[in-house]
């Protein structure tokens, strides 16, 4: 792809997605901040939009589209509400999708459609309390018994965790022992709730109040053997490359943070008034936003053209790791000056900006720290 304007069908599909956006979850945005509760109403609009089925096939339920187009559709929710964002982009990217590109054909009939359809959702269980970054270090085992993996051990903060309507948590778990005492750590599709898995209850967090979090337990967990995920050994490896592709995701939802603190910064500016005149008068406000919104923008073009190279088929892991560090670094920037923009009122919750501020934060540290994208670009630049 060579210039970044959306087809017709593309910038239609944004529009309808925006509207939504804005007649359906905006107006609660600021009620599941407050009560934390997670919005089901929200979810169940989504999946009767399709939205959860975007990029996978019609013959599993799906819209038949691609990862693009789920990327335009997060960035139109986060404008709107970040913890919507990520409870779609946790269902899909990381959820549904380690099934359709590495699950058998009778795995994927299993549990498309249903992901497909929002009836259920997946969680992606690679992080434990020892180590995200490092996730290699995993301690979580499986062991074969009788025809059943026994799975035991715990992972943290897991996206979509313990909804009411979470059906499968995909783990990692350490296998076997293999070359050179390396651990040989494999993917393993767990039902749930499931005898001796356990949920805590959810984390209290700085910010994506309404999006699902928790730890979750796994003691002597018994599923059977054709559960495995993938080829035996391959799990860290198959999960590190889907968090490839779910980087592209995050920094959709990021350039939607700060589309949005743009947005408001800009309403806002025509609105307060101060020495007789619109704030928005004062050049001092006026480079702000035009600072956000260029900001915003070079953040877009970065992830539509790791988009277009995932999809090209191309190599695109340098390219995601540089839109997922840019644009979570400037949505934090621009939830900052568009806080800073709103003056007192932008440290009241009941404001927009300040929502977007505290969710801002954590674009920086989930699928990859922002140390962990400079060390992923650095070595593919070779710089060892
Ligand atoms: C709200 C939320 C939702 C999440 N959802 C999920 C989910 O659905 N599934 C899942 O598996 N995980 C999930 N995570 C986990 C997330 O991916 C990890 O928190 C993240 O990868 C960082 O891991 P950590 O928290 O263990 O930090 P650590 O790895 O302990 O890092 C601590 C600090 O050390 C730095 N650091 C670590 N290693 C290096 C190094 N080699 N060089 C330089 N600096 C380094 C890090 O960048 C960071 O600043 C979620 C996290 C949050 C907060």
């Amino acid at each position: 792809m060579f210039g970044f304007e959306l087809n017709e069908e593309q910038e239609t599909f944004r529009k309808t997605v925006e509207d939504f956006a804005r007649g359906v979850v905006a107006p609660k945005a600021h009620e599941y901040d407050e009560s934390g509760d997670f919005p089901y109403d929200v979810v169940a609009a989504m999946a009767e939009m399709g939205l959860f089925g975007l990029p996978f096939p019609e013959e599993y339920g799906g819209m038949g589209g691609d990862y693009f187009t789920l990327c335009l559709a997060l960035e139109e929710l986060a404008r709107a509400d970040s913890s919507v964002a990520i409870t779609l982009e946790a269902g899909v990217s990381l959820g549904a999708m380690p099934v359709y590109r590495f699950g058998t054909e009778a795995q994927k009939q299993q549990w498309l459609p249903e992901l497909c359809a929002g009836r259920s959702l997946a969680a992606f269980g690679l992080t434990e309390p020892g180590g995200g970054s490092d996730a290699g270090a995993t301690r979580t085992t499986a062991r074969l018994d009788d025809g059943e993996w026994v799975i035991n051990g715990s992972k943290s903060f897991i996206t979509n965790g313990g909804t009411d309507v979470t059906r499968l948590v995909t783990v990692t778990a350490v296998t076997g022992i293999g070359d050179g005492d390396r651990k040989e750590i494999s993917s393993i599709l767990v039902p749930v709730p499931a005898s001796g898995f356990s949920v805590s209850k959810k984390y209290s967090k700085v910010g994506w109040h309404a999006s699902d979090t928790r730890g979750l337990a796994f003691d002597d967990v018994r599923v059977p053997e054709a559960n495995l995920l993938g080829e035996m050994g391959r799990g860290y490896a198959n999960f590190l490359s889907i968090l490839d592709e779910g980087r592209i995701a995050i920094s959709a939802i990021a350039v939607g943070l700060a589309q949005a603190c743009v947005d408001e910064s800009v309403k806002y500016a025509a609105e307060r008034r101060a020495f007789g005149h619109n704030i928005g008068a004062f050049q001092a406000i006026q480079f702000k936003i035009a600072d956000m919104e260029t900001r915003a923008h070079v953040a877009r073009l970065a992830y539509y053209d790791a988009a277009s190279r995932m999809l090209a088929g191309r190599p695109f892991k340098k390219q995601s790791a540089m839109a997922k560090l840019y644009s979570s670094e400037i949505a934090v920037t621009n939830a900052r000056e568009a806080t800073q923009i709103f003056g007192g009122y932008g440290f009241m919750n009941e404001y927009p900006v300040a929502r977007h501020w505290r969710d801002s934060k954590v674009l920086e540290i989930g699928e990859g720290t922002s140390e962990v994208q400079r060390m992923l670009i650095a070595r593919e630049l070779g710089v060892r």
